[in-house]
């Protein structure tokens, strides 16, 4: 079977990317791969359109500063080197999906929470990623942090 030769490892900075990252080095590993990152921001005015009254782009930056400094202490605690490190702002599957062609990605890696009811029928980023995705899509089950469970 043909090696992957270039992996896109999407992580949310939450604290559950932790659990993405021994998975993906061991594919990386494992087939001698590149292995980059991608963490998208959504924009503010996604959220908020044109109701707000006053310019976001100076806390849209600090937003992608703060992220760029996770991604980087993020890349830094893997024990695998990272080829590339990406922020970028937009649609989440969208830009992985963006992405993954410019790099030409032969695996995207996500995580995965195995949800049901109305979460699955609303979709999950996992699904969005898989449909109409340039290459393989490799869906990691993570579980929730043991204190949101029991809230
Ligand atoms: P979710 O379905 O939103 O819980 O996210 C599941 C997985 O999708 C995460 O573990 C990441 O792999 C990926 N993901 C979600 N949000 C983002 C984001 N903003 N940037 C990059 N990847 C993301």
């Amino acid at each position: 079977m043909a090696r992957y030769t270039r992996i896109l490892l999407a992580v949310d900075l939450s604290d559950e990317s932790v659990q993405l990252s021994d998975r993906a080095v061991e594919i990386a590993r494992q087939n001698q791969a590149q292995l980059s990152l991608i963490h998208v921001v959504e924009p503010l005015s996604f959220a908020y359109g044109g109701d707000v009254p006053m310019d976001l782009s100076t806390i849209q930056e600090q937003l992608d500063e703060h992220a760029r400094a996770k991604l980087s202490t993020y890349a830094q605690q893997l024990d695998y080197p990272v080829d590339k490190k990406f922020v970028v702002t937009g649609n989440t599957e969208t830009e992985i999906h963006r992405i993954a062609s410019n790099e030409e990605t032969d695996l995207i890696i996500v995580g995965s929470h195995g949800r049901h009811g109305l979460a699955l029928l609303l979709g999950s980023t996992a699904n969005g990623v898989l449909h109409g995705a340039p290459c393989d899509v490799l869906a990691v089950r993570v579980h929730k942090e043991k204190k949101e469970e029991e809230e």
